[in-house]
């Protein structure tokens, strides 16, 4: 009883610690109306940070698919894949998936956070197993996911500065006679900042230093590339990594890679061994959104002119939305508590734009982070455009 007690006070004093840097967070419950529309307190806002980004998470055919999966099989698989929670339809999803990605196979894990956390710690595992840890060259602003699966391998980094490929190469050659196997972990959009890698150099730089790479597609899987299909899509990518919680519309996350890579993944993968499989309404809305997403063209092309519309703005209002170029669009702030107000300027003029804080973004890194969503009308579009000099103004102390 003492010793709970001795903890609460921790967690009290950490906590007093986060709010007095205006970085303590708390849950705000809202209800999702519509796919770009919640209500929270009563009052409807548009909701400009969901990563919904193609409004797949209230589309008629997800849902009639999860319903109909659902009342087939239930509500739980009941089990891990190995033992006897894969059914015919995971097989067919993942079929679906590795023909999507272009890729030999695709296997299925139960959440982007936890794709990267155990899967990359397994492969860093079994390379530290070849004799040499290995050397991991991992972009500075790499998930924090990605984080995680490096330090669950105790595996040092080494850090590339943000998005700068010269660097990559310049460290790459620096531990050019370094003994250990050679990994490159990337995002192909970020997911705070927006701007996208460029694929085609990172995969030639990964060959000619016989690297192997790892790239994380959770917010261009459905947005980029041809089809949607992600940024990946015709080049040489070992891994690639994806999830369905955001364009996709749904809950879960996927890897698509070699066979050989799959298959040794389901012996090897704690966060794919030892989990439950995904259940079966889950599967259904994956199927769904799969057949759904290569269609979508105009709905990715709406996007990406109401993205450039909106960082016009931005800039005409004298803030950077550098280094954005997709629907990820951040107004960078700097100061916590002045991102906060701006928050609070929009949501008071109807529209929900989370202000991000560190620690997931850098210290002086303090931003709201717009995502936008083909599901945002012309008219919803308008009054952002019209409520972000207005919430400039109202912020600034
Ligand atoms: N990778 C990136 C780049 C992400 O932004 C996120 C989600 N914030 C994840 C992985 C984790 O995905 P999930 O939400 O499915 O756990």
């Amino acid at each position: 009883m003492r010793f709970m007690a001795c903890f609460d006070t921790l967690f009290q004093t950490a906590l007093d610690h986060m709010a007095q840097r205006h970085i303590r967070r708390v849950l705000r419950p809202v209800r999702h109306s519509g796919p770009v529309t919640v209500i929270r307190d009563g009052r409807e806002l548009v909701n400009f940070s969901s990563n919904d980004y193609l409004g797949l998470s209230h589309h008629p055919a997800l849902a009639a698919r999860a319903a109909q999966w659902l009342h087939e099989d239930g509500t739980g698989a009941g089990a891990s894949r190995l033992v006897t929670g894969t059914s015919a339809k995971h097989m067919a999803v993942e079929a679906r998936l590795a023909a999507f990605k272009g890729a030999e196979a695709a296997l299925l894990l139960a959440s982007g956070w936890q794709a990267n956390a155990s899967v990359l710690a397994a492969i860093l595992r079994l390379a530290t197993e070849q004799g040499a840890p290995p050397l991991v060259f991992a972009d500075r602003l790499n998930h924090a996911s990605l984080h995680q699966g490096c330090m669950a391998a105790g595996v040092r980094q080494i850090r590339f500065r943000h998005n700068d490929l010269n660097h990559l190469e310049s460290l790459l050659i620096r531990h050019a006679d370094d003994p250990g196997l050679r990994i490159i972990v990337t995002e192909s959009v970020f997911s705070m900042d927006g701007d996208r890698t460029d694929i085609a150099r990172l995969s030639t730089l990964a060959r000619q230093h016989g690297a192997f790479t790892y790239v994380d597609e959770a917010h261009a899987t459905g947005v980029l590339g041809p089809q949607g299909r992600g940024l990946c899509a015709g080049h040489e990518i070992d891994l690639v990594m994806g999830t369905f919680s955001k364009a996709l519309g749904g809950f879960g996350a996927f890897v698509t890679g070699s066979r050989a890579l799959c298959d040794w993944l389901v012996n090897a993968c704690s966060g794919f061994v030892f989990t439950t499989a995904p259940p079966p309404a889950m599967l259904g809305a994956m199927d769904a959104a799969l057949e759904c997403v290569p269609h979508l063209d105009e709905e990715r092309t709406r996007l990406a002119r109401n993205a450039a519309h909106i960082r016009d703005v931005v800039r005409g209002c004298g803030l950077s939305p550098e280094p954005s170029t997709t629907q990820i669009v951040p107004i960078m702030l700097g100061d916590a508590a002045r991102a906060l107000r701006f928050a609070a300027s929009l949501e008071a003029q109807g529209l929900l734009a989370a202000a991000i804080r560190p620690p997931t973004v850098p210290p002086n890194g303090s931003r709201i982070r717009l995502a936008l969503s083909a599901a945002h009308t012309d008219g919803m579009i308008d009054q952002l455009a019209t409520a972000i000099p207005l919430a400039l103004h109202q912020s600034a102390s």
